[in-house]
């Protein structure tokens, strides 16, 4: 069997050579013309010395040149890494020196931090796109190759892509996805979700994150048109939907919410009637934003995913019923979880919680150059989440919280985002999380920090007051942060090593 993403594209292309593959503000390329564009990058990359095993890096918003260059990346058997274009240059340089990457693709926009980066990373190649720089362009590049079919060496097993996960607990570490993951993922993605041929995607998530690349492996797979937006804009958003025809696309609670704060009136004047459903998650999505969506005639399918599973773990959607909507859904086609006792292969018993221990043929190979920290996370023929949870009688997950977030307090295991829900239902309360503090009588006290909406005020005593009125008393505050925003990373995952950074201060 071929699951080379290679061999995916040029099969797509044979089956589908006029199809839009990729479209974006100044390009729409066929199916054709796409495998084309991969087949040049890949006897380019030939031509300047790569072989299988090599990796090559990209730097760049989302754009159709990233899966040109990952698509010809896969046909040579060399492996890409995704950099996330928010990182400043020292943890760029970490990552680039982690990964070794050859050759470093970047967008013009980035060239400075580029520069800082040169003598400093392995890179021997810099190609450049959007403007002819110090360096090679990127369709200059391309020239150098052919458009012929090269022969691909590369099987399901060899790693295609190393996503840096957002170190939300630590250090980036470099997960590596076969091209096995990738087909299956793509598989698992749309045989769960209604992910039809020839319909449009809206690809806004981005692409250095899981749940950016891994829909566009289930589009070329499936035959379907990806549009590239390499910004978030709540208003250019709906406009898109309007004149790209589109049909769904991945979003996070964040952009939900941004969505929702654009004022009636100018959402209305779109027509944004070819939407079937927003894909919504990383983070999880609080069900009065999808009460609220509903109230708004949109649908929005949640999913629990992790890069080291390839991207989707479990959807919830419609269909499963709204009495659910607070679980994360059902596991993918072709993906088990499994609820095992923390650093056990054992289950726990029914309905109680647990660690989520994901099976099946999306999980990823290990983590690039660290054997120490592939071999925790891959025990038990599994991946180990880190996050608990539990399965309720119908089989749907719900996501309770991270196991380095649960706070233990004089024997008793807290949950922070239980307390969270319960002060983000104060009216005056923006954001708010929740992290432990050592202590000597109890091990560990939960303590809030806590943003205000503006013009709004509310006191310590006020919150302390709300976790009397709804928490048995262990679960109950000791201590109250305000601060004016939450660290979050990009996905609008709440830094929370960086509040206990702060409490330790
Ligand atoms: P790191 O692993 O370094 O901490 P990260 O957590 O951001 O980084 P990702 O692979 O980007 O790594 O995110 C996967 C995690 O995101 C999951 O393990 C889970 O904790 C969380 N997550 C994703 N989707 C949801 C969801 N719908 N509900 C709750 N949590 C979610």
């Amino acid at each position: 069997m071929q699951t080379n993403l290679g061999h995916i594209l040029a099969n797509r292309a044979f089956l589908s050579p006029n199809l839009e593959a990729c479209v974006g503000a100044d390009y729409r390329y066929t199916y054709a013309q796409e495998n084309a564009r991969a087949n040049r990058f890949a006897s380019a990359l030939k031509a300047n010395d790569f072989k299988k095993g090599d990796r090559i890096a990209v730097l760049c918003k989302n754009n159709e040149h990233i899966i040109c260059a990952l698509m010809g990346a896969a046909k040579m058997g060399v492996v890409a890494a995704i950099l996330n274009w928010r990182l400043t240059a020292p943890e760029l340089e970490y990552i680039l020196n982690n990964c070794g990457a050859d050759m470093l693709i970047y967008d013009d926009a980035f060239a400075p931090v580029v520069d800082e980066l040169k003598g400093n990373i392995p890179a021997r190649l810099f190609v450049s796109k959007f403007a002819k720089g110090k360096d090679q362009d990127f369709e200059d590049f391309l020239a150098q190759g052919s458009e012929e079919e090269p022969s691909i060496e590369a099987g399901g097993d060899d790693p295609c892509v190393i996503m840096y996960t957002s170190g939300t607990t630590g250090k980036p570490k470099g997960a590596m996805i076969s091209h096995n993951n990738a087909f299956w993922a793509s598989l698992g993605l749309t045989h769960t979700l209604p992910w039809g041929y020839k319909e449009r995607y809206l690809l806004v998530a981005p692409l250095f994150h899981i749940g950016g690349l891994s829909p566009v492996f289930a589009n070329i797979h499936k035959g379907l048109t990806t549009v590239f937006m390499p910004d978030f804009d709540p208003v250019g958003m709906y406009k898109t939907i309007q004149d790209e025809r589109i049909n769904f696309m991945m979003t996070v609670p964040l952009m939900l919410m941004a969505m929702a704060m654009v004022p009636p009136d100018v959402v209305e004047k779109f027509d944004l009637s070819s939407l079937n459903f927003f894909v919504c998650g990383a983070s999880p999505v609080p069900p009065s934003l999808i009460h609220l969506y509903n109230e708004k005639g949109f649908k929005i399918a949640q999913v629990y995913g992790a890069t080291e599973y390839t991207g989707a773990i479990t959807f919830w959607t419609h269909e499963i019923g709204m009495d659910k909507c607070a679980s994360a859904g059902k596991p993918v086609f072709h993906g088990q979880v499994k609820v095992c006792k923390p650093g056990s292969d054992e289950e726990v018993p029914a309905g109680e919680v647990g660690e989520l221990c994901l099976f099946g043929p999306q999980v990823f190979l290990g983590y690039w150059n660290n054997p120490k920290a592939s071999e925790e996370a891959l025990t038990g023929g599994c991946y180990r989440s880190g996050d608990l949870g539990r399965i309720d009688e119908d089989g749907c997950v719900y996501v309770i919280d991270r196991l380095k977030d649960m706070i233990i307090s004089g024997g008793e295991n807290i949950y922070p985002a239980e307390i969270e829900q319960v002060l983000q239902s104060h009216p005056a309360v923006a954001e708010a999380a929740v992290t432990g503090r050592p202590d000597e009588k109890w091990g560990e006290i939960p303590v809030a920090h806590v943003a205000v909406r503006p013009g709004e005020t509310i006191t310590e005593e006020d919150i302390l007051q709300v976790c009397r009125d709804n928490l048995a008393g262990f679960k109950r505050v000791k201590e109250v942060h305000f601060v004016e925003a939450l660290p979050k990373n990009s996905t609008g995952k709440i830094l929370k090593t960086v509040l206990r950074e702060e409490l330790a201060k």
